[in-house]
């Protein structure tokens, strides 16, 4: 019993795929989804309400299976939510509150099932802290949870290992927010036009140096476990990185990277989970 109580808690690892470009993530994800099921590991797929208008069929066929794959919202069709420090300003109140219904309403209808969370597009450093008018429309578009937190102060990289909190002191404690970590894999493999300021100073994490963009799967397998060692070292609930099928796919057609990363947390005596079993597990 002592050593139950006293036992480091080990992270859960929340694989999750931020799916948004016609044609490109689909057949990425046929890969990743296949990977998945040899594996029975679960993740979530962040989908673009607009790709569903087009591929909603094949994506159904591919990822219809409950118990594995959550499917969750990427917006309607990326637009921002609200200003970032990077990709520019955010879209109008009218545009937003179609982002969030009608991106919701198209997974619901394509899957038949609820769709609880919502992964805005690009994310913010602060999450949606501090935007109460945004916050209402999310609420009430009846979303539980939003992963929005994805960079670090100022809007650098990595994103810190921030874990979870309400959105209590805006005034809405029923919705979560369920931070992702790491580096935008994008950005790593230079796949996005990023201006040359990313950088945090001091580092969140000094121990960690990235030279410049990553040439193999082995050298971003190198990057992102790190978060996974860290998560392991400061005894924290989950980790979760930000990963787009498109740029797994173009960059390491194989997914090498993903099997490596998956070893990798299986040896860590680390769990697997999706978002949607993070905020069950909170009511
Ligand atoms: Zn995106």
């Amino acid at each position: 019993m002592a050593t139950a109580l006293t036992a480091p808690r080990r992270p859960l690892f929340l694989p999750a795929y931020d799916t948004e470009s016609g044609g490109f993530c689909l057949e990425a994800c046929r890969k990743i989804a296949r990977l998945h099921r040899q594996r029975g590991i679960p993740a979530t797929f962040f989908i673009v309400g607009k790709l569903l208008e087009t591929e909603g069929a094949a994506y159904r066929e591919l990822l219809d299976e409950p118990g594995l794959f959550e499917i969750a919202s990427h917006t309607y069709s990326h637009k921002l939510l609200r200003d970032h420090g990077i990709c520019g300003p955010g879209a109008s109140p009218e545009e937003i509150h179609e982002e969030l219904y009608r991106g919701k309403a198209l997974v619901e209808d394509c899957f038949g099932r609820p769709c609880l969370g919502l992964r805005p597009g690009c994310g913010f450093d602060v999450g949606f802290r501090g935007a109460p008018s945004v916050l209402a429309e999310i609420v009430g578009a009846g979303f539980k949870y939003v992963s929005s937190r994805l960079w670090g102060p100022h809007t650098t990289v990595p994103a810190p290992l921030e874990q979870a909190h309400t959105y209590a002191e805006d005034g809405f404690p029923q919705l979560w927010e369920f931070p992702g970590h790491g580096w935008h894999e994008n950005v790593l493999k230079g796949h996005n036009a990023t201006p040359g300021r990313l950088l945090l100073w001091p580092p969140f994490y000094p121990e960690m140096q990235v030279h410049g963009y990553v040439k193999t799967p082995a050298e971003e397998f190198g990057v992102q476990r790190f978060f996974i060692d860290r998560a392991v070292a400061d005894g924290l609930e989950y980790a979760t990185l930000i990963w787009h099928p498109w740029s797994l796919n173009r960059f390491d057609p194989d997914m090498r990277m993903l099997e490596l990363l998956f070893d990798h947390v299986a040896q860590q005596g680390m769990g697997f989970a999706r978002f949607e079993d993070l905020w069950r597990s909170r009511q």
